[in-house]
Formats: C-alpha cells, sequence, structure tokens
C-alpha cells in the first residue's frame, strides 16, 4: 500500500496503524477492526456496526488538559482552565456514560442548551464539576437551574437576552441561593468554514454592547452583581482559520476588562466556547483547519493574558466548551459492501470476431502488451495518451458506422484494461490530470448503511469523512470508487471526487466479505442521523482494549422492524392485526397456509433493516488475514 493511500497520516492522529494488510487500533494490543467485527459477528451482530471505543475519548480530554496546563505554565498564566463538555454534540448513552467514567479525573463538566441536556447534565454529572447553561431559557429550564444549584451544582446560566436575565432575577425572589450568571456577547468577528453563523453581529446568539451595559445595571439593582461571574462567546464550530479566533479574544478581551472597569468584581471567568477543529481530511489538499491544537491554546492563552495584563486586572479562569475535539474521534463505521454496480471487465469478457475487427483494436491489444513498469512513469504515460485519443474516436467511428455494437464493446473492454494495469503500475499522483479516465473504470460499491443515518453532515453540510477498507490493505487498491448506500435516494451517495480520491479493491464478493470503515462519527452524526427509509440506528458496541486483548460490551442491536414502527405511531397489535385480517380473508389459501405465511411475515417484523449480506460469502472466505492476530 502507498504510505498515504488513505491518508490515516492526516486525520488518525495516530489512533488507527495499517500493518499485515489490516487497519489497528493503535492502543495497547493493537486489535485489528476485522477481528473486533469478526467476534462482533460470533456474537451474532450483523453489520452495519458501530464502534465505540473510549480510550480515545480519554486521549482527547487529556489532550486538552494538558495542552492548557503545559501553556498556561509557559506563560506564566495567572488563571486555570477548565472544560465543559456541549452536551448537544453527543447526548448518547453509549458516549456519555463513557465520558462519565473519566470526567472526575480532570473535573470536567457539561454545557446544556435544553431542558432535556440540563436534566441528563444534573443526573449524570455525579461528580459535580460545574455545568453551563446556554440557548434559549423558558422560565421553567430557569427554574430548573435554580434547582440544580441547591443541590449543590456548580452551575452558570448564560444569558442569551435581557428578557432571560429579568425572569432570572424575578425567579431569584423565590430560591435561597442563586446560580451563577454569565453573559453571552455579541462579538463583530465573524467565525469561518461551513458553521460560521453562530458568531457575528447579526448572528442569533448574544448581546450588544448596549444590552450588556443594560444587563450590568440590573444585575446590581437587583443585588446579584456578584453572581455575574463569566463572559462568554462562541464563533462557531470547527473553525477553520486561527486568525478568527485571534480577532475575537481581542474583542472580547476588551469587553472583559471593561466590564472589571465597571464595577463587575467578581467576573473571573472567561468561556470561549467550542469550535477547536478536527482533521476530516484524509488528502493534503484538504485543510480543515490551518493551525494545530498548541497553536490555538497557545494564541488564547496569550491573547488573554496580554490583554488582562495590559490593564493589571487578573488574568482569567479559561473555559472551554469543545465538542467535536472531544468526542469525533471515538466512534466508527464498519459496514460490509453488498454489491459492486459496474461490470468489472476482463479479457475473457472480449468478444473479438474471428477476422475484420477494425484497426483500433489491434492497436489497443499491442498497448494492453506492451505496459510494463519497465517503461517508467513517463513511457506508461504515453501509452495512456495514445490510449485516451483511440477511446475518444470510438464515438464518431461508430456514428459513422465504421464499428458495430460488438467491435464498440470490445474497444470499451480493452480500454479499461488497459487503464487498469496502468493504475496498477504507475504513481496515482502523475495519473490525477487523468480524470477522464478515472471516471471511466470507476466502481460503484453498494455499501450496507445510509448515510442519512450514519454520516448525516454529509448529506446536509456536504462534510467529509475518512473512508477506508479495514483490510486487504497489503494489496493496492485500483477502483476509482464511489459509494452507494442502501436508501432509495439519489442523496444517499458518495460520488468519486477527483479532488480527494477514494481508491478501492476489486473483490470477488462472491468469494469473501469487504468490509469498509468510516472513521470520526464522534461529533454530532449520532444524534442527527435520520430515519430515511426507516433506517435507524445501526448496531452499537463499546471496545475495551488493554495488553491481552479487547473485550465487547454494552451491544445493542439495531432496532427491530416493529420497534420502528412503533417509534412513528404504529403499534403492534394494531400493524398485526391489519396483516391477520388480510390473510384471513384469502379464498385461495388454506387455514394452515395462512398460519405458515403469517408465521413468517411475523418473524420479519422481529429482524432489523438493514440489508444482510450472504452467509455464504462468509464461510467462504479462507483469507489468510481473517486468522491472523489474538482474538481474545
Ligand atoms: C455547539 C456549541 C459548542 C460546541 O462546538 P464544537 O465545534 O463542537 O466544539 C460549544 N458551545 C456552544 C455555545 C455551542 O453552541
Amino acid at each position: 500500500m502507498d504510505k498515504d493511500e488513505y491518508g490515516l497520516q492526516y486525520w488518525s492522529r495516530g489512533n488507527f496503524i495499517v500493518e499485515d494488510g489490516l487497519v489497528k487500533v493503535n492502543y495497547k494490543s493493537a486489535p485489528s477492526l476485522l477481528e473486533i467485527v469478526e467476534k462482533a459477528e460470533k456474537m451474532g451482530l450483523t453489520t452495519p456496526i458501530l464502534i465505540r471505543l473510549p480510550h480515545l475519548i480519554d486521549r482527547q480530554m487529556r489532550k486538552l488538559y494538558d495542552t492548557f496546563n503545559n501553556i498556561m505554565e509557559k506563560e506564566k498564566y495567572g488563571g486555570s482552565f477548565q472544560a465543559v463538555f456541549p452536551l448537544k454534540v453527543n447526548q448518547y448513552s453509549g458516549f456519555l456514560n463513557e465520558f462519565m467514567r473519566y470526567a472526575p479525573k480532570y473535573n470536567y463538566g457539561v454545557e446544556a442548551g435544553s431542558k432535556a441536556e440540563l436534566l441528563l447534565a444534573i443526573a449524570t454529572n455525579v461528580h459535580k464539576a460545574p455545568i453551563t447553561i446556554n440557548g434559549f431559557k423558558d422560565r421553567e429550564m430557569i427554574e430548573l437551574a435554580f434547582l440544580a444549584t441547591q443541590i449543590e451544582h456548580n452551575v452558570t446560566l448564560i444569558i442569551e437576552s435581557l428578557n432571560e436575565l429579568q425572569n432570572i432575577l424575578d425567579t431569584a425572589k423565590s430560591f435561597p441561593v442563586a446560580p451563577n450568571i454569565g453573559i453571552r456577547i455579541r462579538l463583530y468577528s465573524y467565525g469561518s468554514g461551513r458553521w460560521a453563523k453562530s458568531g457575528g453581529i447579526d448572528s442569533k446568539f448574544g448581546l450588544t454592547a448596549a444590552e450588556i451595559i443594560q444587563a450590568l445595571a440590573l444585575l446590581k439593582q437587583a443585588k446579584l452583581l456578584q453572581n455575574f461571574k463569566m463572559l462568554h462567546f462562541h464563533i462557531g464550530s470547527q473553525i477553520g482559520s486561527i486568525y478568527t479566533v485571534q480577532k475575537a479574544l481581542r474583542e472580547v478581551g476588551q469587553i472583559y476588562t471593561e466590564l472589571k472597569k465597571m464595577g463587575a468584581k467578581d467576573l473571573n471567568k472567561l468561556n470561549i466556547g467550542g469550535g477547536l477543529g478536527v482533521d476530516y481530511g484524509q488528502h493534503k489538499a484538504s485543510n480543515d483547519r490551518n493551525y494545530t491544537t498548541e497553536e490555538f491554546v497557545s494564541t488564547v492563552v496569550k491573547i488573554i493574558k496580554e490583554v488582562t495584563d495590559e490593564k493589571n486586572i487578573e488574568n482569567p479562569i479559561i473555559y472551554t466548551e469543545f465538542g467535536r475535539f472531544i468526542s469525533a474521534h471515538h466512534s466508527l463505521l464498519v459496514t460490509s459492501v453488498l454489491e459492486l454496480y459496474s461490470q468489472d471487465y476482463c479479457e475473457k469478457h472480449l468478444t473479438l470476431k474471428d477476422k475484420n475487427n477494425p484497426k483500433i483494436i489491434k492497436v489497443l491489444k499491442k498497448i494492453y502488451k506492451k505496459i510494463d513498469k519497465k517503461l517508467g512513469d513517463n513511457g506508461i504515460l504515453e501509452l495512456l495518451h495514445e490510449t485516451t485519443e483511440h477511446l475518444d474516436s470510438i464515438e464518431t467511428l461508430f456514428e459513422l458506422g465504421y464499428l458495430d455494437l460488438e467491435d464498440r464493446a470490445n474497444i470499451e473492454i480493452l480500454g479499461q484494461m488497459i487503464i487498469k494495469k496502468i493504475l496498477t503500475i504507475i504513481d496515482r499522483q502523475e495519473i490525477f490530470e487523468y480524470v477522464a479516465l478515472l471516471h471511466k473504470i470507476e466502481e460503484r460499491y453498494l455499501i450496507n448503511f445510509s448515510v442519512f443515518q450514519s454520516m448525516p453532515d454529509y448529506w446536509g453540510l456536504n462534510q467529509k469523512f475518512p473512508i477506508m477498507p479495514i483490510h486487504h490493505l497489503d494489496k493496492k487498491a485500483v477502483r476509482p470508487a464511489s459509494i452507494w448506500d442502501i436508501t432509495c435516494d439519489s442523496d444517499g451517495e458518495i460520488e468519486f471526487d477527483e479532488q480527494a480520491p477514494l481508491f478501492l479493491h476489486d473483490i470477488d464478493l462472491k468469494k469473501k466479505p469487504y468490509y469498509i470503515g468510516f472513521f470520526l462519527l464522534g461529533a454530532y452524526q449520532d444524534i442527527l442521523g435520520m430515519k430515511h427509509n426507516l433506517f435507524d440506528r445501526p448496531t452499537e458496541l463499546i471496545v475495551d482494549i488493554d495488553e491481552d486483548g479487547f473485550k465487547i460490551r454494552n451491544e445493542e442491536k439495531s432496532k427491530s422492524i416493529i420497534a420502528i414502527l412503533d417509534s412513528i405511531g404504529f403499534n403492534r397489535e394494531n400493524i398485526f392485526s391489519k396483516f391477520k385480517n388480510q390473510i384471513n380473508s384469502l379464498n385461495s389459501r388454506s387455514s394452515q397456509e395462512k398460519d405458515v405465511i403469517f408465521q413468517k411475515i411475523n418473524d420479519y417484523f422481529d429482524k432489523d433493516n438493514y440489508l444482510k449480506t450472504d452467509d455464504k460469502q462468509k464461510s467462504n472466505s479462507t483469507d489468510k488475514e481473517r486468522h491472523k492476530g489474538s482474538n481474545k
């Protein structure tokens, strides 16, 4: 395999490695993803399978705390660091319970943006780390925040409007203690990238300068100024450029010091929101962010220190609400290829005539034979040019009647054979200019998953996720691939993209399965996924890895069809009686036959909705790699 074939060096952060042709989890005993999937299949689970790797949640939390602590020490920063996790990024128990296992170690807190999230935050945050509350709040949500404060949670209510503040002040009258209060500010500075809308003066959120001044007056009047502890902003998710952070921080820093001067003496926390980016790109050219994590943190610490030092104000405690950065890495989906859709032509498909084959066929056959590594890249490119020229001419020759249908088919097959042979030899970087050729031999891989359920941001925002086979990596993948999911929606396709080409293997699916991994799915995808075509959440499991192997736990099968129907308002009894009535009213079937039909249909209700791969595939598989490695 080319070293950078699937761009692991860009996106995997050393979390996954390729060894012996397999993708392995680069942690302790380093099991391969194939072993994990095969073990799950032995347990009766079927693909698609969402795998959660909790050690990667811990790794990201530690990375964040270590980076902030180291840089704060180096810069002699006077304040401390506190992280909270925004629940909207992933509320699923499969993630959140694992997150909460590590959270006490860091005193890691949570951020809530709705009543449901707040209740979940209070319930799961048993170590009582800080809770911040953003988003639009009604009286009920405000009262919940007060109740959480009564049970000694460290809560900060971050106001989005003066009206909210008024409600807080009113509610405070009937409670002995009030939560901390924060103000979200509306910045001039914009974010960048796909999610830029959260920042900027016309954003949905935050108070303007005039409103902040009014808020301060209201707090003073209500004698609650001492509860005003936090200034908050959020530029947007997946910040692409460090310049936007610099600009926003200078603006916020000014506001912070101004407020201190205006008498907000207990204000001591600056919450910079979320947005720390994740590298999703599999190719050098895809730049998700123009900074490293260290650079981001260093920019934050230095600017805040500089702005506050300048005004002789204590360095604030820095809060972050990074979500994507913490959760994206921990989960991936492995699923199987069901079918290859383009015909894979080779020599045996040629139907050459005994004589009078057109000259172009002889020429192409000669080119095919000539292709050899020894010719070097330039020699091969020359042959490629020649081939392209010939292929370009067949349309005209056909229209003019110089070729018949059989000739045309033969030429197309020969063309494919030549391009494929060249692709196995030549360095792909050289080939990219021949995009048209790649499209000519493009293969459509039908894959057992739903883009809408498992990668909704691909559908909604064209967000790319790393995709690669999890085995066969000791062989060069030569087919330019586009991916079809199993929904009946033409948006459920990941097209071959010349800028970010994906190559997959030529696999005889009748002989063995072919598994594809979709990575970095742990942020937003879990909760945004939708049930298009009634493909619900895939089977999922948690994998713990230690020195001796790995263990699968908390496996949860994809919902049965009847449960899915139930979730959209069709009750089981009702659906069953509709079936019973239809079958019972048949005159053409004996009652015994009717029972059999009903029983068979009944069984389908208890299966999940995903496609089932042929069992033959698995029993036929003799691939050596299937038996490699330890399987604990
Ligand atoms: C969405 C959101 C976050 C999380 O952003 P990420 O890009 O996932 O880090 C943090 N804070 C607020 C207020 C948000 O709305």
